[in-house]
């Protein structure tokens, strides 16, 4: 017998208590500072207890459940709900101060009917058997212009001819102006972005020619919720903009928004992807994000209402009083996910769409797929990736983003490490007291 290589023990944060947690038997508990002490120096004296909860275990046996559990997720994967996105254009209103789009160099084209009568045929064959629904993301998708509103509305009719919801990630400049217009579709979600609040926000996402965004946003956002609209506000996060997220929060709780079964958020950290920022230095790397995420929380408890982190799979345990799955992989990336652009060509997922080298075929004019780098992206997960191998966090990391790690080696068979291990002190320290 002996330790199992999936357990996750460490110190809580501002606790003189530890965690176990053990994302392969699905075991977590909080060990008390003596408790923890025979544990580091391995001199447990309630051993059936630990083999009970998979802490502690015959090598073998782990290996099969491993194995079993393994092709469980596989089986689960190949019947998940897969999400399309398309993109009817790189065109963006928008100056954003960090945009990785940048420096593509897509032609500002407007898409042409018979792109995305291809898109549904594609969809129709390839995803026929497949639970699916429709992202469309841009550049700025909800341009206000006849033409794009046009095409817009043609997605919107495709989507509804098939009974299939459709989502929208945009900057949220032209919600009022395009409210009748998705009235009329299956909205799953409306994903907008707000960065802080007024003066904060304006300074990093602003219209091409400067003027401010933020009030405009604010207004689209109460009509989509006045609407019934999912609306999924996304802050993404630097050293320049953290320390507004109280007033954000405040603003939303006195907007009446997070009161709405309608409104949720998410926090993205700002990151170079593709290509160098400017301006770097303010950068966060993930676990001084969580640190100071957790910092902040502390002192405005009230975010919580607003937003509840996760830190790795923390807030999850302690909502749902069980572990998650085991996570094999983390990347949807050409299984779940998949992206299309107006162009014709076929991506993974919304972080290489659109960036040249990162096609994986074209289903516009003809279908022409490029096999062998689909197969490596749908091999990609902790068993091919060398490094995943033997680390004992493994199963809550899934082995990152792919694109962020071919970004960063060349390789996409590559790890893009999570630190779990210090999320898990941050997020246990934090949710076991509130
Ligand atoms: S490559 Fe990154 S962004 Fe794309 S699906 Fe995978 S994890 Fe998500
Ligand atoms: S990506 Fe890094 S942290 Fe994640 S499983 Fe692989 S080696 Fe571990």
């Amino acid at each position: 017998m002996q330790y199992s290589k999936h357990n996750i023990f460490s110190k809580i944060a501002e606790s003189e208590s530890y965690y176990i947690v053990n994302p392969l038997s699905g075991q977590a508990d909080i060990l008390e500072p003596k408790e923890a002490q025979k544990y580091i120096d391995q001199n447990i004296t309630n051993t059936q207890a630990y083999i009970d909860k998979g802490y502690l275990v015959e090598p073998k046996e782990e290996a099969k459940l491993f194995k079993k559990k393994y092709l469980d997720f596989i089986d689960e994967r190949d019947s998940d709900e897969v999400q399309l996105f398309f993109t009817p254009w790189y065109t963006c209103n928008f100056n954003c101060s960090y945009c990785f789009q940048d420096e593509y160099t897509n032609a500002n084209d407007d898409v042409k009917d018979e792109v995305i009568d291809a898109f549904f045929k594609y969809i129709d064959e390839k995803f026929v058997s497949r639970q699916k629904y429709i992202t469309i993301f841009g550049g700025e998708p909800l341009l206000n212009s006849p033409a794009k509103k046009e095409s817009i509305k043609k997605v919107i009719a495709g989507a509804n001819q098939r009974n299939l919801d459709i989502a929208f990630v945009t900057n949220g400049y032209h919600i009022t102006e395009y409210i009748d217009i998705l009235k009329t579709a299956r909205i799953r979600e409306i994903q907008v972005t707000v960065d802080g609040t007024q003066q904060v926000h304006d300074s990093r996402r602003m219209l091409k020619g400067g003027k401010g965004s933020f009030s405009k946003i604010a207004e689209g956002v109460s009509l989509l919720l006045e609407n019934n609209m999912p609306v999924n506000m996304r802050m993404i996060v630097d050293k320049d903009n953290i320390n507004t997220l109280p007033d954000l929060a405040r603003f939303a709780i006195e907007k009446g928004w997070t009161e709405s079964p309608f409104f949720k958020t998410a926090l993205g950290r700002n990151y170079e992807l593709h290509h160098c920022q400017t301006n770097n230095t303010r950068l966060f790397k993930r676990i001084e994000m969580y640190q100071e995420i957790y910092d902040i929380v502390k002192e405005h408890p009230e975010i919580l209402e607003f937003h509840k982190p996760a830190f790795s799979i923390a807030k999850f345990i302690f909502e749902n009083g069980e572990l998650p799955n085991p996570l094999f992989d983390s990347c949807s990336g050409a299984k779940t996910e998949w992206a299309f652009d107006y162009s014709g060509r076929v991506y993974s997922c919304t972080a290489t769409v659109g960036n040249i080298g990162d096609e994986l075929g074209t289903f516009y004019p003809k279908i022409e797929l490029k096999e062998d780098l689909i197969e490596e992206w749908e091999e990609r997960d902790v068993l091919s990736i060398k490094e995943c191998n033997n680390c004992p966090v493994q199963l809550a990391c899934g082995g990152g983003c792919a694109a962020i790690a071919k970004s960063r080696t060349g390789k996409l068979h590559s790890p893009d490490c999570r630190p779990v291990k210090g999320l898990l002190e941050l997020g246990i320290g934090l949710y076991s007291v509130s």
